[in-house]
């Protein structure tokens, strides 16, 4: 098929040129004295990305899963308590993870649509009063349903509760495209990929670690061998990896890192918002319905529309991908069939969201979903439009001398 395919599901996301140029290279001894300097500063820019100071960043050769995995392992033993509110798909396979190693998970149910729910883990902790759970899960943007969790307020109930338990975050959906702050909410544990905010390709498990949750691996007994911290520590300390890092990755990552760094952080996260707000007048224009029940746990990364009754989601993202070569994400585990996904996150503008947009809304009315021709690129359009930066002067092309007292020309818009 001509022209490019539009990667519209909410991870892997598009791998800019850049990055892609940055990957294409010989293969080189990871043991040799030049080395070190990739990873360290790696290390280094990591910490700014989670925004600690005191926390320390690891790279595995391994996806999201693998950093859920070695946050728990980590710092848990078997038969230990943790916290999980379950609202979607990806908290779910982590507390499966967390029971497959020995955990005991006090599962807390939450309506898939809501967030983690502050005031009743402030119960929860403020009931235990022997500190029997250790730890509490919460996922920061839940990528099965575009929901996006406060963590500050999850910190504040923890407080509130005057309990010790480590807070664990899976921000694999967030870092690098929804602010995260890791010291300023004190989280122990914070979970990262590479195939989502990061605009690279799977491959990497991205995890950040305070003081408190280094401290409490001395005591934790869970079983681990290729996620063990301990052997990272040891080589990492010098600019090495126990073991054969995927270096092209790496190479990758500090193309993403200098990326994001350019951009500025607050201008990344302002570019979601402000992408994520074109989806969401598109899907209003549809006269559709997000999952996300509220605005304030509306995704800036991805947004999960709920097919109306009596249609199938999977019609739209099937037509979608083979008519015109748009994937689009699927629901998963109890949304499936119900729900198709747009992602949002990493390297796009919006022009590129309104040609997902169009075929999104093409595709709605090859199922059967009516929707007025037209109306969701519209809407989101004018979003685009009445958010635009202003646009900065040209330069008149006699710029080269210029006559005594010409005013530079400014270049107008219609509003
Ligand atoms: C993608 C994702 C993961 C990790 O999935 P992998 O396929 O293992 O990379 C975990 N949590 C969330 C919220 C995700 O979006």
């Amino acid at each position: 098929m001509a022209g490019r395919n539009f990667l519209f599901v909410p991870g892997p996301t598009n791998v800019p040129d850049r990055i892609l140029r940055a990957m294409h290279r010989a293969m080189e001894d990871h043991r040799s004295s030049a080395f070190p300097e990739l990873p360290t500063g790696l290390f280094r820019d990591l910490n700014k990305l989670f925004k600690t100071s005191a926390g320390q960043a690891f790279i595995f050769p391994a996806s999201g899963t693998g950093a859920w995995e070695a946050a728990l392992v980590n710092t848990l033993s078997p038969g230990d308590r943790v916290l999980a509110p379950r609202y979607g798909q990806f908290g779910h396979l982590w507390i499966e993870l967390a029971q497959r190693h020995g955990l005991r998970v006090d599962v807390l149910e939450v309506e898939w649509g809501e967030g983690a729910p502050p005031d009743r883990i402030e119960e929860i902790l403020t009931a235990d009063r022997q500190h029997e759970i250790k730890g509490v899960l919460i996922v920061h943007n839940e990528t099965a349903t575009g929901v996006t969790s406060d963590v500050a307020a999850v910190r504040r109930a923890v407080d509130a509760a005057r309990h010790p338990a480590l807070l664990y975050v899976d921000g694999v959906s967030a870092i690098a495209s929804i602010d995260f702050r890791m010291d300023e909410w004190n989280v122990d544990l914070a979970i990262s990929g590479s195939q989502k905010g990061l605009m690279l390709p799977a491959g990497l498990g991205i995890l950040c670690a305070s003081p408190r949750a280094l401290a409490a691996r001395e005591q934790a007994k869970c079983t681990r061998a290729f996620f063990d911290l301990g052997e990272m520590i040891k080589s990492n300390a010098t600019g090495y990896f126990p073991y054969t890092p995927a270096v092209l990755m790496l190479h990758g990552l500090r193309e993403s890192l200098d990326m994001l760094f350019e951009e500025g952080l607050e201008n990344v996260f302002a570019r979601h918002q402000r992408l994520g707000e074109g989806v969401r007048a598109a899907v209003r224009a549809w006269g559709l319905k997000l999952c996300a029940k509220a605005p304030k746990w509306y995704s800036n990364t991805v947004s999960a529309i709920m097919a109306p009754e009596g249609t199938s989601a999977g019609d739209v993202i099937d037509v979608a991908f083979r008519r015109y070569n748009l994937a689009l994400g699927a629901g998963l585990g109890r949304m499936a069939g119900k729900l198709f996904r747009i992602g949002h996150m990493g390297d796009l503008n919006e022009l590129m969201l309104l040609g997902a947009l169009a075929g999104t809304e093409m595709a709605l009315r090859d199922a059967g979903i009516q929707v007025t021709p037209g109306a969701g690129v519209a809407a989101a359009e004018e979003s685009y439009r009445s958010t635009a930066a202003p646009l900065a002067a040209r330069p008149s092309p006699d710029a080269q001398q210029p006559a005594a007292g010409a005013k530079p020309s400014r270049a107008k818009v219609a509003t």
